[in-house]
């Protein structure tokens, strides 16, 4: 007999899920609430294969997220060998040892956080003549088990990351704690990135991306309201 787990899980894999409409349905209502202002989706695949990801490409979708340097090394070289113009989006915390394949496989790397992975970002840039552009992560609500900078010390690692270590540093980033209202971490990421005169802001999931736009993201990073829920890896 099987476990009820394990029947649900099957259930999920059956139903159906209609990206190319959850994509569009997205953008209809990501530009709803932006104004005119050009609002980037990015497309979070963690634990999604091809044949979630292919009808998004179908779609037009080129800017995906992923979280792990590992899985994402795994999936992507054959879809880009497929479409060319495929932007990658390193959106999970970076260890120091998966440096030089983060550098060789993204376009963007969303979580710079300590001066350790900036060092190595750097020596990596160098040495393989490639600059993706990085955003530093910032712990938004000071929460210990999350990842990035505390808001405190964000301008002076800014300004490490730039000036230090010459990376390309463009935005930042955020994931605000889970039960609180999201609006305040909002506005306190953007006020950190105008004052640091930094264009991109990258926040926003499925639960929120309206609000965080509203508060001036330019880039929402949305999973499940695309491609369903994530299979267990
Ligand atoms: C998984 C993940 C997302 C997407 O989350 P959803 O709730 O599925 O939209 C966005 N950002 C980060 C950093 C993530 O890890």
């Amino acid at each position: 007999m099987k476990s009820r787990g394990k029947v649900r899980q099957m259930m999920q894999e059956q139903q159906e899920i209609d990206v190319a409409a959850n994509l569009s349905a997205i953008r209809e209502r990501i530009d709803a609430t932006a104004n005119g202002r050009s609002v980037r989706l990015v497309a979070v695949s963690k634990f999604h294969g091809p044949e979630r990801i292919l009808p998004a490409l179908g779609a037009g979708q080129r800017h995906f997220g992923e979280n792990w340097v590992q899985e994402a090394a795994e999936k992507w070289p054959p879809l880009r060998r497929i479409h060319s113009d495929i932007v990658l989006h390193l959106i999970g915390p970076l260890q120091s040892n998966k440096t030089a394949d983060a550098v060789a496989l993204f376009d963007v790397i969303e979580t710079v956080d300590r001066e350790k992975i900036a060092r190595r970002l750097a020596a990596e840039m160098q040495k393989q003549n490639r600059r993706p552009e990085c955003f530093v992560q910032v712990n938004i609500g000071e929460e210990p088990q999350k990842a990035g900078i505390p808001p405190r010390e964000a301008d002076d690692f800014i300004r490490l990351c730039r000036d230090d270590y010459g990376l390309p540093v463009t935005g930042l980033m955020c994931i605000p704690p889970v039960d609180e209202e999201p609006s305040p971490f909002f506005a306190l990421l953007a006020k950190i990135a105008r004052r640091n005169g930094l264009e991109n802001i990258s926040m926003g999931m499925s639960a929120d991306f309206e609000v965080a736009i509203a508060f001036g993201a330019t880039e929402v990073r949305i999973g499940s309201d695309i491609f369903g829920p994530r299979p267990v890896p």
